[in-house]
């Protein structure tokens, strides 16, 4: 097989698989649109509401993904772009005022109105920017109105979360007596890690830590030149930059997934502010051994299991360096959508050499290399799974990685879990 392959560095002597070549594929891939972030968005910013401006296709994938809330008002919804709008019929700009108005109107809650493009919407080159500067003026300072993109043209699924986060960054404005906390930790994140990394900071002496997104509207961090921030997610690539243009500075470190991801990440924050070893350790120490304990069992299962990553959430290569050196797993390809070399070189270089990486998708050709790998378990998309396990291969769907709360010591054991739990069963199956 001719495959194009290029080199971060060749040549340099590179830890891990920091400097090894990275196969690039772009053809037909098997991904979901940005709109899925809308599920865990909206139960995370609890005054935020996801107005969508789509089809009924869009309509479908939220209410589906999302459920449907029977007993409180859901947080998301879909304004319908029908023929009559698709023909130029009817001005779609006074629509979505009329949809707006009602919305707020009946919805007194509604804080913050996400207005959220779709493929549908950037096709009739819908300006949602221009909409949503409108109704902010109009709704201000009841509701502030921001909008993104979650359309499936060019993205991955956690894209939607990067673009709604990076609407959010200029968004209070910095005051001018320069309040910005000292440290922002960006990507949401189930509440009860939230609290669990607000202890271990406290624990640190870093009292001065927000986190973007807030729990609330009100909440949402000011950012300046004094920030720094931590990514908690290797998906924020537009809110890195978005956070870099308001002056913050990142702080580089591998992501907080198992005991040596988290400590790791709190590590590179003590190192910036200056933690001592002493205060690092007495804050950490029980947390690791915790995590190690927890995971220990599975490793037991796991060990020497082979496993093979497709492209899909863009966790991969922080999954990937988990279960390699936390549950000894052997990866046979890590596959991702794309591959941030600044955010992702602390993550690489801690992976082990000659780690086959792949970026982007030709989904044939990589059900090949999946099937000639023959691997014990397989992560991946909804669309692969089922086809996969058809064929008699253990999988893991990576959206669940996404939607379960996996960051922090106090959820290794959970995260190890998950990818235990396929061969638990298929073991069981066999029996
Ligand atoms: S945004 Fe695009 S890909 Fe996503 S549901 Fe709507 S039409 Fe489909």
């Amino acid at each position: 097989m001719n495959l194009p392959f290029r080199s971060a560095d060749q040549g340099q002597a590179l830890p891990g698989c920091s400097g090894q070549p990275v196969l690039k594929q772009r053809g037909q891939r098997e991904v979901f649109c940005g709109l899925t972030g809308i599920v865990w968005l909206h139960r995370k910013i609890q005054d935020a509401f996801f107005l969508v401006v789509g089809s009924r296709t869009c309509a479908h994938l939220i209410q589906s993904a999302a459920g449907v809330m029977i007993f409180a008002e859901p947080r998301f919804a879909t304004a319908i772009i029908d023929e009559r709008d698709l023909a130029g019929l009817a001005d779609i700009d006074v629509e979505l005022d009329g949809v707006v108005n009602r919305l707020l109107e009946r919805r007194p809650d509604i804080k913050l109105l996400f207005l959220v493009g779709s493929c549908p919407s950037e096709v009739i080159k819908l300006d949602l920017k221009r909409a949503s500067e409108r109704l902010s003026k109009l709704h201000s300072p009841r509701v502030r109105v921001l909008n993104y993109s979650g359309s499936g043209i060019e993205t991955t699924f956690t894209q939607g979360e990067d673009a709604c986060l990076a609407a959010l960054v200029p968004d209070p404005p910095l005051p001018a007596s320069g309040t910005a906390p000292s440290l922002v930790v960006a990507g949401a994140l189930s509440d009860v890690v939230e609290d669990q990394f607000t202890r271990i900071f406290r624990d640190l002496g870093l009292d001065d830590v927000a986190f973007l997104p807030a729990r609330r509207s009100s909440g949402m961090p000011a950012i300046g030149p004094g920030t720094r921030f931590l990514l908690a997610q290797p998906f924020l690539t537009e809110t890195a930059r978005a956070l870099e243009e308001r002056g913050a500075t990142h702080i580089a470190a591998p992501f907080p997934l198992g005991a040596e991801g988290t400590t790791a990440w709190f590590k590179a924050a003590a190192d910036a502010f200056g933690v001592s070893d002493s205060t690092f350790r007495s804050a950490t120490d029980a947390g690791r051994m915790r995590a190690a304990m927890a995971t220990a069992p599975h490793r037991e299962a796991l060990v020497g299991k082979r496993i093979f990553f497709f492209p899909d959430s863009q966790l991969e290569i922080p999954l990937a360096r988990f279960v390699s050196r936390e549950l000894g797993m052997e990866l046979t390809e890590v596959g991702t959508p794309y591959l941030h070399r600044q955010h992702l070189t602390p993550e690489l270089e801690l992976m082990p050499q000659g780690t086959v990486l792949s970026e982007g998708q030709d989904v044939e050709l990589q059900l090949d290399r999946c099937r000639a790998e023959k691997p014990d378990l397989v992560v991946c998309g909804l669309g692969l799974a089922n086809p996969l396990e058809a064929e008699g291969f253990a999988t893991k769907w990576s959206i669940e990685l996404v939607f379960t709360p996996i960051q922090g010591y106090d959820q290794a054991g959970d995260l190890a879990r998950l990818f235990a739990r396929p061969l638990d069963r298929r073991t069981r199956l066999e029996v």
